[in-house]
């Protein structure tokens, strides 16, 4: 997952993607080298016009459809909402990051509660983040080399030596349904020696993860090189020979110019297996998914709607409202007139704008379960256009609305 630098300013809510451990109420443990794969992927329909599919991805704690948005849970919470208020809005899957919970509390305590799941009282499906992103972006690294990385906790200044065997034990422990390989993610710009570097590393280090893996958690690939496309390419023939259940774009989304991100999603994608799902790791501003989905992409996560809410922000069916404006100090209209959450439904911009003057948590929690619902019916919408294959009049018409107002995530 790679959040743009600007994003970065809040260290341990950047260092949460992790995995999960297998949960003793699954029955029969089945082993990925077997063949056998413990998620089910379904492309349900293709649109007629675009690249964008509807998808129908199984895990082990239930079947949801794609595309989908997943809610962001670093330190194995979604800031501000409770699992029941995220089941509510409509959310099947969420993200949590392992390397933030391998620093704090530790993978032990999260296995001895029972597993990810359990400890965050969360039973509907997991996907962990190895954190290679907030390893490389956010500590004080001291070595990388082929073996592994070495770096100093933000935390506590500690040293601590990661490889991608001890990532994989730390996400089997934890017990996600979905898992994330540790990655090399080079930040932007960086020379064409760096990045190529990076993409070989991250081949040779997904290949020793898959040896390692001995749970039935599904371990994804991430497609590295930066914005060259050749690079590109031979990161994903790498993934894709070691017929992984699933692969995502890494890499992308780090300050690079927005055209370019897309010209390189759109030479990257037909590389990927048409029969597994496609995930585009740290997008989700509205505008993007759209343009990512019309390219075939299937699963998103974000840090944008629970962020940009506790900043005061709201993406609504207007535009952005951005409570902070004292024009709403007498607005007792909803949030988004033509949304009806639980926020939207029940509390008016002035009330919204008195909590966040006042410093009032409720203010935070109001207007993320109202920008969670916004992407989790952009979400529904887009799959629904699909269905009826007029996916690409939906994207016209959203942009032609809203162009690029949401900014970038
Ligand atoms: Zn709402």
């Amino acid at each position: 997952m790679c959040i743009a630098q600007e994003e970065v300013w809040d260290v341990t809510e950047l260092m949460v993607r992790c995995g999960r451990a297998r949960s003793p109420r699954l029955g029969t443990r089945r082993n990925p080298l077997d063949g056998e794969l413990m998620i089910t992927f379904e492309v349900l329909h293709e649109d007629a016009k675009t690249g964008a599919r509807l998808g129908r991805l199984t895990t082990p704690r239930g079947t949801f459809e794609t595309p989908v948005f997943m809610p962001v849970g670093t330190k194995a919470t979604v800031k501000a909402m409770s699992p029941e208020e995220l089941k509510e809005i409509g959310f099947d899957i969420i993200l949590a990051n392992a390397y933030h919970l391998y620093m704090r509390p530790g993978v032990d305590v999260v296995k001895q509660a029972g597993g990810l799941h359990r400890f965050m009282n969360w039973d509907r499906s997991i996907l962990t983040d190895s954190g290679g992103f907030q390893v490389f972006s956010l500590s004080a690294v001291t070595r990388v080399g082929d073996e592994g990385v070495e770096f100093r906790s933000l935390i506590d200044g500690s040293k601590h030596f990661l490889t991608p065997e001890k990532v994989i034990e730390a996400e089997e422990a934890l017990g996600a349904d979905i898992i994330m390989p540790l990655d090399v993610c080079s930040p932007y710009p960086s020379d064409r020696d760096r990045i190529r570097t990076a993409v070989e590393r991250t081949s040779d280090w997904a290949e020793r993860s898959k040896k390692a893996l001995k749970s039935d958690q599904a371990l994804f690939g991430i497609v590295q090189g930066g914005l060259h496309k050749d690079l590109r390419r031979e990161s994903a023939e790498a993934l894709v020979e070691l017929d992984l259940p699933g692969y995502a774009v890494g890499g992308l989304s780090v300050g690079e110019p927005h055209e370019a991100m897309f010209e390189v999603l759109d030479a990257t994608v037909p590389l990927l297996p048409k029969d597994k799902p496609r995930y585009l790791m740290g997008v989700g501003n509205p505008t993007s998914m759209l343009e990512a989905v019309s390219l075939g992409i299937d699963m998103f996560d974000s840090v944008l709607p629970t962020r940009t809410a506790r900043n005061g922000l709201a993406l609504t069916s207007v535009g952005k409202v951005n409570i902070k404006n004292s024009r709403y100090a007498r607005d007792f209209s909803p949030l988004d007139p033509e949304d009806e959450c639980y926020a939207c439904a029940n509390y008016s911009r002035a009330y919204l704008r008195h909590l966040y003057q006042a410093g009032e948590i409720l203010a935070a929690r109001l207007i993320t379960w109202h920008n969670l619902s916004y992407l989790a019916k952009l979400a529904e919408k887009m799959r629904r256009s699909i269905e009826a294959d007029s996916f690409s009049e939906f994207k016209r018409e959203y942009l032609a609305k809203h162009g690029a107002e949401f900014g970038r995530a």
